[in-house]
């Protein structure tokens, strides 16, 4: 493992009667979940189900109406984005085109102040995590499209986040890629010892990458199961109208 990756414990986070209304909608309605240090928990849920709203929350990008999240025991429910040590990979890879890649990778380490050498130096060794040593110089239009997205998981764990936040990182790539992804990501958790929560719509991506699983439908948890029970029981899923709803 490269020496800027040493593994920390992850967060452990608690959320309780968690609630988003936009006007008159509930994107997120009275959610409550335990999500303990290291876990990898994937919510999975059709379009429109609240996952990326529950998620804008945990990363302090959106308010709750109500309830309260905590990270580490320390009530995170109002505090912004900066105040709270997560890592962030959305669908779409948001690199800076006008930036090198390593450039890109140390720009979280920019905006905390840390001097030039300390963001190479470490930007370097989160590109050797995601196996991009070399790259550094290229310009993310240089790269493909699932080497764009290792970059961007890069720059997530350049600051070493004790919680990973991903938002369908991996649905714009292809089959191939989207299985090599699914692999580094699960190394990476592994190797990191963060926890992550993990957006997807795609069950089957659901099931192999994570330890648990909760279904969301309408806003609210409709099932929260380890990913074995998942496998072993299908007959949950089905039961609860799920997969015929996915697809
Ligand atoms: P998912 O990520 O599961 O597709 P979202 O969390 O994006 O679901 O959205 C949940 C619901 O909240 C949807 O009905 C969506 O239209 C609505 N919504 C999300 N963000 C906003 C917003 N900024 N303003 C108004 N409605 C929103
Ligand atoms: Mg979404």
């Amino acid at each position: 493992m490269a020496n800027g990756a040493q593994t920390t414990a992850g967060a452990e986070i608690t959320v309780r009667g968690l609630e988003k209304k936009f006007g008159q909608l509930k994107a997120v309605d009275d959610l409550s979940l335990d999500i303990p240090s290291g876990e990898f928990l994937a919510l999975l849920g059709p379009s429109g189900s609240g996952k990326s709203t529950v998620l804008m929350m945990l990363a302090g990008f959106e308010v709750p109406t109500a309830g309260a999240i905590t990270i580490d025991g320390r009530d995170c429910t109002r505090l912004t984005p900066q105040k709270r040590n997560i890592g962030m990979v959305f669908q779409h890879y948001s690199l800076f085109p006008h930036l090198s890649v390593i450039d890109n990778v140390a720009f979280p380490l920019k905006m905390r102040g840390a001097s030039r050498a300390d963001r190479r130096r470490r930007a370097a060794e989160a590109l050797e995590v995601v196996r991009l040593e070399g790259y550094g110089d290229r310009m993310p239009s240089q790269l493909s499209g699932g080497q764009r997205q290792r970059v961007a998981l890069a720059r997530a764990i350049v600051y070493q986040p004790r919680l990973l936040l991903m938002d369908e990182p991996l649905s714009a790539l292809d089959k191939n890629l989207r299985e090599e992804m699914q692999l580094e990501i699960k190394r990476l958790h592994s190797e990191l010892g963060v926890t992550v929560v993990f957006v997807t719509h795609d069950q089957g991506e659901a099931l192999t990458m994570a330890d648990r699983v909760a279904i969301l439908r309408g806003g609210r948890i409709q099932q929260i199961s380890a990913a074995r029970e998942l496998y072993e029981r299908p007959a949950n899923l089905f039961s609860a109208g799920f997969i015929g709803e996915m697809n």
